[in-house]
């Protein structure tokens, strides 16, 4: 299956070196723009998810996708500094803001920092306790392959969160949010941070990502139990939690 990328058409195998290079471009931007494009409401969000887990330390966290480390640090703030967490990229550069971060924080021997593919992730089987991806599963070229390489690295009783871009349940609002990400997005990526291509790619990521049901049945399909979703700010965006028994 061929998929819009920009300007053209890309198979699946052309899709993650292309992503590669969306966030080693973005990487040093990343940060400032997220705040300004969502007006600093992903930080809300990612406290809820944060909430959510209820994070103890004497769990083994694993954090795919996960950049910066917007979420790992979320983690050791609530867990403390004794737990186990590892955050895991596809791509170095974004790690190399992540690290930078930390150590600005004093945080510097607190993680693990791993490059890897969401879909063949460089972790044994069922060592984790909490697998958290966020706003990263729409990049994955195969989703279907990183629900199920969530499931293997899960301990039995471990839980699943994704947190991603979904779909805006009022029709009203859809329209408003349509309007904005088409045009107004790309614009900022262009002037903000002189990269429209790379924010064009964002808003197509979010706009083809499963729904939050069809996402739900595909972490079925996967494997996991108690599969449900939790809106935010109207399906802007959702988290989706899952079992595995
Ligand atoms: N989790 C962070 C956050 O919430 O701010 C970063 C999200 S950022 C939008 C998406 C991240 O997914 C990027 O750092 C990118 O390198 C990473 N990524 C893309 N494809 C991936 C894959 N197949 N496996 C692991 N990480 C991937």
């Amino acid at each position: 299956e061929r998929e819009w990328f920009g300007e053209r058409h890309v198979s699946p195998e052309e899709k993650t070196g292309l992503v590669h290079d969306v966030f080693a471009s973005v990487a040093d931007s990343y940060d400032v723009m997220n705040d300004f494009m969502s007006a600093g409401v992903h930080r809300l969000w990612k406290d809820r998810l944060v909430r959510m887990i209820r994070p103890r330390s004497d769990q083994v966290f694993l954090d795919v996708a996960g950049g910066t480390g917007d979420i790992a640090f979320r983690i050791r703030a609530k867990a403390g500094p004794d737990t186990a967490i590892t955050v895991c990229d596809i791509n170095p550069e974004m790690l190399r803001v992540g690290r930078d971060r930390a150590i600005n924080r004093g945080w510097m021997d607190d993680f693990d920092w791993v490059t890897g593919n969401a879909e063949c992730l460089p972790i044994p089987d069922a060592s984790v306790d909490v697998y958290t991806i966020a706003f990263g599963l729409r990049n994955v070229t195969h989703i279907d392959r990183a629900l199920a390489d969530a499931y293997r690295v899960l301990k039995p009783g471990g839980r699943f969160y994704c947190m991603e871009f979904s779909r805006v349940t009022e029709p009203m609002l859809r329209r408003i949010y349509d309007a904005y990400s088409y045009s107004v997005i790309p614009k900022i990526g262009e002037i903000v941070a002189k990269d429209r291509d790379s924010y064009q790619y964002l808003v197509e990521s979010i706009r083809k990502f499963p729904p939050q049901r069809e996402l739900e049945t595909r972490m079925r399909a996967a494997g996991f139990d108690r599969a449900r979703h939790t809106n935010l700010s109207f399906g802007i965006a959702a988290i989706h939690e899952g079992w595995k028994y």
